[in-house]
């Protein structure tokens, strides 16, 4: 057995590290060695089981205080109580982490598994995740949606506990109750304990005698629930919306896991979304622009008239203010901006040529771009500023 590092250095801290600096080193070091996240590194684990080991002893104030008195030789035997001389095992390290991540945990999979090293915490059921689509105009307002879901829900034959017509559940023989099973061995260096699951009632303690005839003991059943939801004004694409507690439940009761709602944009055919803007390009001929005109453009959910002034250049943009998408959890609105370009004829008839060949040479024709007539790059200069 390689010699023990100090723990304050696995964690990277001094020994006056407060109790806040060791959980934030802890979850620096739970992050970067994850086993999920360094699948082919087997020193990778070693690291993550040395720096929860680690931290089991540092974030406890009674184990500490023994640690900082007596070093490593402190921690063996009784007095470090479900701690065994450095043998965690996976579940421990990730049953840790609930107090770690909360409930924001990148790792949250291993939540939803059930069972564990921990019958102590209340297990939680797994996430459910459906796609919304939405369209513009949804988002543009916000909208009320009802939603099918299948989700995992209480049995209510056996109020969750999968035994029929919810009788008691007996302690499991094998473990006494304590969901884990421990195994002793006697080493060169002394006794050496390890802990695991209990294979009989797979760490839950208790197990059932006769089986509920409804969801065949699982105390659960999948159903079909349709859920309303709100969704407010301004979300965007791959944005998550979670509801709380309507994921699945877990196996023979716990809490349900949340339902995460992830935002899907469908394409509108003529309106495209900038932000909280809306931008519609709008093609003019050229004697309409020259002369001045009225046009209808579509907006979200209904049309608009403009008006374009006699002499309108290409590249103008124009603002329909308020009327672009509500900002999300704020108070403004975006606007719909008018892009106008002039259409050059592609092809023309030569009465059509004749005309315009007169005008090649007009001096109203020949571009004399003044102040007012922006270059694009002035355009986009003044449009984020
Ligand atoms: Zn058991
Ligand atoms: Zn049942």
């Amino acid at each position: 057995m390689a010699q023990k590092r100090d723990y304050y250095e696995v964690l990277g801290v001094d020994k006056n590290a407060s109790e806040d600096e060791i959980k934030k080193a802890y979850r620096k070091m739970a992050i970067k060695y994850h086993p999920d996240k360094n699948p082919n590194d087997p020193s990778a684990e070693e690291k993550f089981k040395e720096a929860a080991e680690a931290y089991e002893v540092l974030s406890n104030a009674q184990k500490k205080a023994q640690y900082d008195r007596y070093g490593h030789a402190g921690m063996g035997g009784a007095a470090s109580g479900g701690f065994n001389g450095g043998n965690m095992n996976m579940d421990d390290i990730f049953s840790q982490f609930g107090d770690i991540f909360g409930d924001g945990s990148p790792f949250g999979s291993f939540f939803s598994g059930g069972g564990g090293g921990s019958s102590r915490r209340a297990r939680r059921g797994s996430d459910l995740r459906i796609k919304l689509k939405l369209d513009l105009e949804e988002i543009a307002n916000g909208v009320e949606k009802k939603i099918k879901v299948k989700r995992h829900v209480t049995c209510k034959a056996c109020s969750g506990n999968g035994a029929k017509n919810g009788t008691e559940l007996k302690t499991c023989g094998t473990c006494n109750g304590s969901g884990q099973v421990r195994r002793v061995q006697q080493t060169m260096l002394g006794q050496m304990v390890s802990t695991s699951t209990c294979p009989t009632c797979n760490g839950e303690g208790k197990i059932v005698s006769t089986r509920c005839d409804v969801c065949y003991g699982e105390g659960r059943v999948l159903e079909e629930e349709i859920i309303p939801i709100k969704i407010p004004a301004g979300v965007a694409e791959g944005m998550q919306l979670s509801m709380n507690g309507k994921g699945n439940v877990p196996p023979r009761g716990g809490v349900a896991g949340d339902l995460l709602i992830v935002i899907e944009e469908e394409a509108h055919e003529v309106l495209h979304r900038d932000g909280n803007n809306v931008v519609y390009d709008l093609y003019v001929n050229f004697a309409d622009a020259a002369l001045g005109t009225s046009v209808e453009v579509p907006t979200i959910g209904g049309k608009a008239r403009i008006t374009l002034e006699p002499g309108t250049q290409s590249g103008k943009i124009l603002r329909l203010k308020g009327k672009g998408i509500k900002e999300l959890n704020g108070y403004g609105t975006g606007d719909q901006l008018i892009h106008v370009n002039i259409w050059t004829p592609k092809t023309l008839t030569r009465e059509e040529t004749e005309i315009l060949e007169k005008f090649r040479t007009a001096p109203n024709f020949h571009p004399k771009p003044g102040k007012s007539e922006k270059g694009f790059f002035e355009k986009m200069k003044d449009f984020f500023n």
